[in-house]
Parts: C-alpha cells; structure tokens; sequence
C-alpha cells in the first residue's frame, strides 16, 4: 500500500519512522510529517497483536450481497425485489427480536467504552436510508449513539481535505455512530455532478480506503450498507411524496433532476463498490424495494456484528462486594 503513495522519505535512511510527537519548539520542523507516516503508522497499528486492534471477519445476513475484494461486481446482479421468501408480519415480528439484540449489545459496547462501531449508509435519492436508522436503531439508548447526516459541504468544509468533515463526525469508544450519507458523496454526487476534474475523484477510492483502515486499525468495526432499489421504486416512493401532503416535507424537486442521471448513478455506485470493499469494510449491498425485508437484515447484521465483537462490561471495583454507602 505505501508503494501508491511514492517512497517512504526515510526508507533510503533505513531507519523506522518514528512515533508522531507532539513537538514544543517553534523552530521549523526540518522533517515534517508526511501522509506516508500516517499510513505507516496506520499499518505498524494494524500489524500489533491485541483484542482491541484484531479486525472482526464482517459477514452480511442472509439476503444480502457482499462485494467480495478483489472479484468483479456488479449492481445489476442483485434482485431488488428480493425479500428472502418471508412474508412482511413474520419478517417485522424478527424486527423487533434483532432490536432487543442490538439494544443489549449497545449497552455493553457503551460500558466497555473500548472500541466503536460505524454503519455507513449509502442508496440513491428515496434508497430508504432515513427509515432505516428510525427502523434499526429505535430503542437504543440515544446517549450511546449518533447519527450524522451530510448534505452539501459548507464553505468552511470545501476549505479542508474531503474527508476532514466525515473524520470529525467517526464514533468515539463505546459509541455507535451511523453516517447517513458520507464519504462517498465524494466519489459518487460529486462524480456525477462534475464536481471536481476526474483526476482528484479517481484518487479518492485509494484515500478512501487508507481512511477506513486507520479507522479499523483503532478499534472501530465499519459497517457499510448500500440500499439497492430499483428504477421504478423511486418512481413510486417520488410520487408518494408529491401526492401525499404528510409526505411534501420529504419532497425535493432537486430528485427530479438526480433521476435523469440514474445510470450515471448507478456507474458511480458500481465502481465505489468495487474499488472500496476491502477486508475490514467490506460494502453489503441490501435489495431495498421492500422496507420491512430491508430493515430486518440490516438489523440483523447490525446484531451479528456486535455481538462478533463481544463487548464485556469491565471488571468490577475490587472489594465492592464490602462496600457500604454511608448514611
Ligand atoms: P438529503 O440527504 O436528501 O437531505 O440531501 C442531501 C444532499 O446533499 C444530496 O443532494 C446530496 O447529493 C448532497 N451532498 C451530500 N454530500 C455531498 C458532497 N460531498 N458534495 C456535494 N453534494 C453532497
Ligand atoms: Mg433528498
């Protein structure tokens, strides 16, 4: 990996990049750390042995696709019809039993306070992903869980580089954090758009990737679910909006303009999904024309993933057992 980002500028001195330090003196800094010292880092972190640093194997629930690293794939090869031969009330019924998994998992990830855990989610404009996290997360304990919802950059966030907003937003230890909307805004409506010239889109899946493995390197297990409907749902889902007054806050004429660029889209999403589903973040994509089918396997996921992780509550006060409150 470090060979795509040119030479380590110390390897010629055949010395170990040294630990990033903070450095108290205001004289200039002759040898300035460069981004292949954070990847360095990034690996030496990933290559310690350690629970906290051990990448969990992420595997998908029944009805969910999961682009394997390396093999060619391709949106159209998914149904998004698909609704695992359930009918919708059993599938609602086993709704509410992966809740009460990922209700009891989240409050040990939340004692345990020593890794985190993220859920991306991606879907064109009407995919479903606000009703996924009302679905998926209901009953959660708000206060061990945060949903950032990116819409387009501000002024001061095109300043930065394209990941700074996503990097501020990352679940901290005992968290669950879900991106609603994220990182690949930047190679998928920025790409469609014409946003930035080719050259500076096409370099991201790299940087993405590097992002997400620091990610994982530092105890965070990555989740990211693509929401996969078809042509003619979002006809429907638009047209609920548009005729349905409960629904006009959820309209944007700006979706009528998105959808002439469908296949476009549907490129873009393709080779993110290529280029970005690696070992310790693969990408599940979800069919997502039927919610309730939807919503059960990301649920379900959700709860295998956290409970692979096996969060423990830590150990008690010694001696608490003699404890006594005093009056
Ligand atoms: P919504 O999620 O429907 O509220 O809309 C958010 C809008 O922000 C969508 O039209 C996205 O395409 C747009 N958006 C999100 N991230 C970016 C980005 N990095 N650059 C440009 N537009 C973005
Ligand atoms: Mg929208």
């Amino acid at each position: 990996m470090p060979k795509k980002h040119g030479p380590h500028r110390r390897a010629s001195r055949n010395e170990p990049a040294p630990a990033t330090k903070l450095r108290v003196s205001s004289a200039p800094d002759p040898h300035p750390p460069t981004s292949a010292d954070w990847v360095g880092a990034a690996e030496r972190i990933e290559q310690r042995q350690g629970p906290e640093i051990a990448l969990p194997t992420i595997r998908a629930a029944a009805g969910i696709a999961t682009v394997e690293p390396g093999r060619p794939f391709s949106l159209a090869a998914v149904d998004p019809d698909a609704d695992g031969g359930l009918d919708k009330q059993e599938a609602k019924a086993m709704l509410a039993a992966e809740r009460a998994r990922i209700q009891d998992l989240q409050e040990r990830l939340y004692a345990e306070r020593r890794r985190s855990l993220l859920i991306v989610l991606q879907a064109i404009d009407t995919g479903g992903k606000d009703g996924t996290i009302r679905a998926v997360l209901e009953g959660v304990n708000p206060q061990g869980c945060a949903v950032a919802s990116f819409k387009v950059p501000s002024a001061e966030e095109l300043d930065h580089d394209f990941l700074w907003r996503y990097h501020a937003r990352t679940p901290g230890r005992g968290m669950i954090g879900v991106f609603n909307r994220s990182h690949y805004e930047d190679v998928l409506v920025v790409r469609v758009k014409g946003l930035v010239p080719e050259p500076v889109w096409r370099m991201r899946y790299d940087l993405i990737n590097d992002f997400e493995r620091l990610l994982a390197a530092s105890g965070t297990t990555i989740l990211k679910f693509f929401l996969h409907i078809s042509k003619d749902e979002q006809r429907e889902r638009l047209e609920a909006r548009i005729a349905d007054p409960q629904k006009h806050w959820k309209f944007d004429p700006a979706d009528l303009v998105e959808r002439k660029s469908w296949d476009a889209y549907q490129s873009a999403f393709n080779d993110a999904l290529n280029h970005c589903s690696t070992p310790h973040a693969p990408w599940h994509v979800v069919p997502a024309n039927r919610k309730w089918f939807r919503n059960l396997v990301i649920a379900r996921t959700v709860a295998d993933t956290l409970e692979a992780m096996d969060p423990q509550f830590p150990a008690a006060p010694k001696g608490i057992a003699d404890l006594k409150v005093p009056d």
